[in-house]
């Protein structure tokens, strides 16, 4: 299966994993030249990686969702420009520039996965969890997505197509789960509660409410480690 996306190679979150270690050193040694010559505060850096890694981390990308399922208005918008309706929330920055909010339904499930590297949503998501930059999640996700699925304990009907988004440097997608039954009297602040990381990555589903369990009949999500 050809997956072409136009993916130059300007952006700044290349990982490739078969060089890991290469890309690391380089990390490491550009970090230092730049801290000994007085450019770069290694305090600042630390402060940026953590704000990515714990503070923004999916809980934005959570309330975008919630938001969505509470308010026709505001899905409508995010479906025809997510960049400006998630910047409305103020959630903006790098790796978020362009987004597209796909929305799962009965008939259509989606998945993203960067193909090339690891092009991912920072603004909403964070970052990215170890297995979407690993070369098994990034190749797999696009020749066999429901087995991706499947590892992810996420067995969907299959009458339910499953349409994968390859994202690039340009443009990032999220996935705006379905909501799950019985949150009708709950407010965005409780169904921002149920979006999990996963359901916004199409790995997995929203929580029921109540409970720790994924929200619809299929079984709970597993815990995938980089080996698919
Ligand atoms: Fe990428």
């Amino acid at each position: 299966m050809t997956h072409d996306h136009d993916h130059p190679h300007t952006h700044d979150d290349h990982h490739h994993d078969n060089e890991l270690d290469p890309f690391a050193a380089r990390v490491r040694a550009l970090e230092t030249i730049l801290t000994e010559k007085g450019l770069i505060d290694p305090a600042a850096v630390d402060v940026i990686v953590e704000t990515y890694e714990h503070k923004i981390g999916p809980r934005n990308g959570a309330r975008v969702v919630a938001k969505a399922w509470a308010d026709p208005d505001f899905s409508d918008w995010l479906a025809r420009d997510a960049t400006a309706a998630i910047a409305s929330l103020g959630y903006t920055g790098r790796q978020g520039e362009h987004m597209q909010a796909v929305f799962n339904s009965e008939a259509t499930h989606n998945l993203v996965v960067c193909t090339l590297c690891s092009c991912y949503p920072w603004t909403v998501l964070g970052v990215p969890p170890v297995w979407y930059k690993a070369p098994p999640y990034r190749s797999q996700a696009v020749i066999n997505p429901r087995g991706v699925l499947a590892e992810f304990g996420l067995k969907l009907p299959e009458t339910t197509r499953i349409r994968v988004w390859d994202s690039t440097a340009e443009l990032r997608y999220m996935v705006v789960p379905m909501r799950p039954a019985e949150t009708g009297d709950l407010g965005e602040e409780e169904l921002a509660k149920l979006v999990t990381r996963d359901s916004m990555i199409g790995t997995g589903l929203p929580l029921r409410p109540g409970s720790l369990s994924p929200s619809a009949l299929w079984p709970p999500q597993a815990d995938l480690g980089a080996g698919i």
